[in-house]
């Protein structure tokens, strides 16, 4: 006979797994009274094996939604850090406007307070040149008050301005409205009692970004002393080289007279001190005539006397002229000019001037036996002319000096102590006069100094005429 193993065995075994099982995982002992349930109401016969398996996978379901739990809040704590992290970075941002805002505020006011107590004009217009401030310094140097001008158009005639030429008022407008780039420049003005003033301007527009102007600033200077001193020595130096003028003409015709023999014959020694007493009598000549162009040029005395000038005959002219110096050094010069150029309206005593100076210091800072070049065209409206040499150039940290008043080039000054540093300066205000433009270029190989010349010319000027001796 089956021997059937009695219930209250199989449970007292169970007994002893029970504690074990509900020390790990309370809920499935639950699972196992209600296996045993189960088992009452089905006749299953669950034995200790299978509710430990029961229970384990119950540990086990509980252990995944524990851990995905777990995850899930982890990832919310996640998420709350960075919304955390992101509303402090927000309020660090905040903070750190806020300091940026006092310490402009602060800085404007250090601004404001320069700007009232600078010794210069400091006005502030809207784009149409409505003055929208003006500093303390408008009534020190214009007698026009502070508040009664704003409103007002900067440098209209109903304040201190209106005085300088149409061209001039165009040429500032368009350089600082249509152009948007600053303007420097004198201007003659009128206090407000009546007096006239000079006054250094510079006016620089403010763009927006998209590059549309918003404001302009002017600041000016009175410098109607600086004015008055320039013009008290330009008449001491033009009475001293007329002065100096007539007798200097005198003593070389009495060196040429005494080097033709007119007054004797002379020993080859007299005759070579005699020379170069010529020579150095000439340089003075030369020196005492270009003052005194400097000082016409400064006190727009030049007028023109135009003429209709056909350029290629005037350089034809003047190389003649230079073939002495040629001559001597062995230069030569290549001339290369078309028939058919155009003639100009221009003076020719003073363009004359200007190639013979280029010319010259061609030949004279160049080498001897090296050539220079001259090339004159027509380039549309205009006559371009190139004087090229291979010389000793200009150095480079000189360039933005040439065409100032006594500019000499180190280099230059080594080998030739003689020269004025007034010939370019000269030669760019008559270019100018005559409505052209002059320039050049200087690398390691020589120098090309370049005149750009309009072929309808200059206007005809009804000034007083005074022309260049
Ligand atoms: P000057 O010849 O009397 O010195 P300029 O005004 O004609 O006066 O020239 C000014 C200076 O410019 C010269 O001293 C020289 O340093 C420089 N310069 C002018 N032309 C040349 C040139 N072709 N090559 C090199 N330097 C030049």
């Amino acid at each position: 006979m089956k021997k059937v193993l009695p219930i209250k065995h199989k449970n007292s075994r169970r007994k002893d797994k029970v504690p074990l099982l509900s020390a790990l995982a309370a809920p499935s002992i639950n699972l196992s009274v209600l296996a045993g349930i189960i088992a009452q109401v089905s006749n299953w016969q669950p034995t200790s094996q299978t509710l430990l398996e029961i229970s384990a996978i119950t540990l086990s379901i509980l252990l995944v939604i524990f851990i995905i739990v777990l995850i899930r809040s982890n990832k919310s704590l996640i998420q709350n850090k960075e919304k955390l992290e992101k509303q402090y970075s927000e309020i660090e941002e905040q903070y750190q406007t806020l300091v940026r805002i006092k310490e402009d505020v602060r800085a404007g006011k250090k601004f404001e307070l320069a700007v009232k107590s600078a010794s210069d004009q400091i006005i502030i217009t809207d784009p149409n040149g409505i003055i929208l401030y003006a500093n303390p310094a408008v009534e020190a140097i214009s007698g026009f008050e502070p508040m009664k001008v704003l409103g007002k158009k900067a440098g209209s005639s109903t304040l201190w301005g209106g005085r300088m030429d149409k061209d001039f008022y165009d040429t500032f407008w368009h350089t600082i409205k249509e152009e948007k780039k600053p303007y420097k420049g004198t201007f003659e003005n009128k206090k407000r009692n009546g007096v006239i003033y000079y006054a250094q301007t510079t006016v620089s527009p403010v763009l927006d970004e998209s590059g549309e102007v918003q404001f302009f600033v002017g600041i000016e200077r009175d410098i109607t002393r600086e004015k008055e001193v320039d013009r008290m020595k330009d008449e001491f130096v033009s009475l001293v080289s007329h002065q100096m003028r007539t007798p200097l003409s005198s003593v070389g015709w009495y060196l040429e007279m005494l080097m033709d023999g007119s007054l004797g014959n002379l020993s080859e020694e007299q005759r070579d001190c005699i020379i170069n007493m010529f020579e150095s009598n000439q340089r003075m000549v030369g020196l005492i005539n270009t003052l005194l162009d400097v000082s016409r040029i400064e006190g727009r005395e030049i007028a023109m006397e135009l003429k209709s000038v056909d350029i290629k005959n005037l350089v034809e002219d003047l190389l003649e002229e230079t073939k002495i110096k040629t001559g001597k050094s062995g230069q030569h010069i290549e001339l290369d000019v078309p028939e058919n150029l155009p003639k100009v309206d221009l003076d020719p005593q003073l363009i004359r001037n200007v190639y013979l100076n280029l010319i010259m210091n061609a030949l004279k800072y160049s080498p001897d036996n090296s050539p220079v070049e001259i090339e004159i065209y027509q380039e549309g409206d205009f006559i371009i002319s190139k004087i090229r040499d291979y010389g000793y150039g200009i150095p480079k940290k000189e360039q933005g000096k040439v065409f100032s008043k006594f500019f000499r080039g180190s280099n230059i000054k080594k080998v030739d102590p003689i020269g004025t540093g007034l010939g370019l300066y000269l030669s760019k205000a008559i270019i100018r006069e005559s409505g052209g433009d002059i320039w050049f270029e200087s690398h390691g190989d020589g120098t090309t100094f370049g005149i750009t010349l309009p072929i309808q010319g200059v206007k005809h000027k009804q000034e007083k005429v005074t022309t260049i001796a």
